[in-house]
């Protein structure tokens, strides 16, 4: 069970406060240090799928390294919405990271017209289908219209997701979007559930204590 709190582009809590939580956190590159420094388990949120060169406002795996970063988020939907990220483009991060020995959390999911028009299987395929398995590979199933909107996937719902995302690349599968301590635990409680990726939550260091708790009582 692996729950992961990715806090955006918010300064986030004192990294002290969270030391010895069993979960890795995704802070903003400026904060990667003091993350690395409390010993936690720092991934960053983005990573560069070249090594170094003229690249203005990018960061590279040796970069990172060097840093004491050990994973990186690729793909998430704001990503995706905001700055151009595409199928494509989260292949090739995720393969120069892997290659570089980071672990990678990479995020699917479909957006809410998807899910109307009934796209859902054919968008998590299409973005599923640029991706290899890999020992360190780590995927988030995350619905668009769940994150940061409060409107959270029912556990039937995400099991079913979860089950067809592992159909199609055998890798563990965490579920994203408005997780909080009052719905960690049917969320994870579903049999291909493998943990969180939390947002809004994790900034909270009382409720992302309590969510990682939640994870630690269900059994393996
Ligand atoms: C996220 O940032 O990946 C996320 C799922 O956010 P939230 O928990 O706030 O919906």
């Amino acid at each position: 069970m692996l729950i992961a709190g990715n806090w955006k582009m918010f300064r986030g809590p004192d990294p002290a406060a969270l030391a010895g939580l069993d979960a890795v956190i995704c802070p903003p590159f400026t904060r990667l240090h003091d993350c690395v420094d409390a010993g936690l388990t720092t991934f960053a949120q983005n990573v560069h799928w070249e090594p170094e060169g003229a690249y203005t406002g990018e960061v590279s795996a040796p970069l990172l390294l060097e840093v004491g970063v050990v994973g990186v988020l690729v793909g998430h939907s704001e990503r995706r919405q905001y700055f151009c990220e595409t199928d494509e483009t989260v292949a090739r991060r995720t393969r120069a990271a892997l290659d570089a020995g980071l672990r990678v959390i990479a995020c699917v999911g479909e957006t809410h017209e998807q899910r109307e028009r009934d796209e859902t299987e054919d968008v998590l395929r299409r973005q599923l289908a640029v991706l290899e398995p890999h020992p360190d590979l780590v995927l988030a199933y995350e619905p668009v219209w769940a994150i940061g909107t409060g409107l959270t996937a029912t556990p039937e719902l995400a099991q079913e997701a979860h089950a067809f995302i592992k159909s199609l690349l055998d890798a563990p599968v965490l579920y994203g979007g408005s997780v909080k301590p009052d719905n960690a635990a049917a969320l994870l409680a579903q049999p291909d559930v493998d943990g969180a990726l939390v947002g809004g939550a994790s900034l909270d260091v009382d409720s992302f204590q309590a969510i990682c708790e939640t994870a630690a009582r269900i059994p393996s």
